[in-house]
């Protein structure tokens, strides 16, 4: 029998924001905090801003409208229709996602790749009906398992894939649309403000106040009392988490989580238990979050080094934590896991 958990749910609430309520009570004329709580992607999202609610109104049509585009479920997304039917003109939205999301899939050496959807499929992570599929099925479903093959033209806007393949922009849906989101609000003169999208947050500026916000790292394990590993303090970035327990279920004593290694067609095991990237573009911290879980510590640690883009914290199997040294002075451990080894990533 399989036992079935998704914390997803409760992502939102977990990955909570250490000063929610702060408003401006004590300049009467000043804008108050406007805050608002959706469900969309699969997803609990809680927005707030310093500024006017009509921003809010609007930034939640966008997030449901992205959503009408991109989902891979709704047979009438532009993906959907992509994937049954081989081509599609795309929107101005998914077609740019798309085209950045390649060039991720080609920068992590295929650890994303956004092709990957009928591997994920097999093991019902699409829809809670979860399987071990067997080696003969992943053998097959993995030949057609290739990003380099999804053709773009830039002046049409039309996409497309060879038969059997299947697009899936999930592992990078959330982070455009907070980078979406959060370009939005600032073209509207928003100066301070929070966007989380579950594990997915994005700030804009600081607190009200000045002081950075404070964003809590969720602790991967599955026995912790509080729930939170650590606390980030952070100004006008991304902050976006993947990690094995998002998602899951056990069978016979195994975890399989709803990140794949596109190489095995399996869940992507391996020294670690969560990714947090941290840097400007929400979207480039989403794909390095899934890639780098896939890749392992070694690899998410050659990553950083050729790189100028991201900061993260990875947390390990065993109990240690990597932090890159641009952000490892904006981190506290939670009282739960004071004891655990720091361990410091230089270039
Ligand atoms: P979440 O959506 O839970 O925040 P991620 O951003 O890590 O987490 O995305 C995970 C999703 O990405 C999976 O649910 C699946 O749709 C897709 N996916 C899983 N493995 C890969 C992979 N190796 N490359 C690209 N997409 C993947
Ligand atoms: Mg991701």
């Amino acid at each position: 029998m399989s036992f079935i958990r998704s914390k997803r749910l409760f992502s939102a609430t977990i990955c909570f924001l250490l000063s929610f309520f702060l408003c401006s009570c004590a300049n009467p004329s000043a804008k108050t905090m406007q805050t608002a709580t959706l469900f969309a992607m699969d997803t609990v999202m809680e927005l707030q801003i310093m500024g006017d609610e009509t921003l809010l109104t609007n930034a939640e049509e966008m997030i449901r409208n992205l959503e009408k585009k991109l989902s891979v479920t709704d047979p009438q997304s532009e993906i959907a229709v992509l994937n049954s039917t081989g081509k599609n003109t795309l929107s101005e939205d998914t077609f740019s996602l798309t085209q950045n999301a390649l060039s991720l899939c080609r920068r992590t050496d295929g650890a994303l790749d956004i092709t990957i959807y009928p591997v994920l499929k097999a093991w019902g992570f699409t829809t809670g009906q979860y399987r071990v599929p067997t080696q003969e099925e992943i053998d097959l479903l993995i030949k057609n398992v290739d990003f380099s093959q999804v053709e773009l033209d830039e002046e049409s806007k039309a996409c497309s894939i060879p038969e059997n393949m299947q697009l899936d922009l999930g592992s990078v849906a959330k982070g455009y649309t907070s980078r979406t989101i959060a370009s939005y609000f600032t073209e509207n003169g928003v100066k301070s403000g929070l966007i989380n999208l579950g594990g997915n947050v994005q700030c804009i500026g600081s607190k009200p106040g000045g002081t950075p916000w404070k964003i809590a790292i969720k602790s991967p394990y599955p026995d912790s009392q509080s729930g939170i590993y650590g606390v980030l303090e952070a100004t006008d970035t991304a902050i976006i988490t993947s990690g094995g327990y998002e998602r899951y279920f056990e069978e016979n004593g195994e975890t399989y989580w709803h990140i794949i290694d596109p190489k095995t067609g399996k869940p992507s095991h391996n020294d670690l238990l969560s990714v947090t990237i941290v840097g400007n573009d929400g979207l480039l911290c989403d794909a390095l979050s899934t890639a780098l879980f896939v890749k392992g510590l070694e690899g998410a640690i050659d990553e950083y080094k050729n790189s100028n883009d991201f900061d993260m914290i990875l947390i390990t199997t065993k109990g240690d934590v990597y932090i890159t040294q641009g952000i490892r002075d904006n981190f506290l451990l939670s009282s739960e896991y004071y004891n655990a080894s720091i361990h410091t990533i230089e270039k």
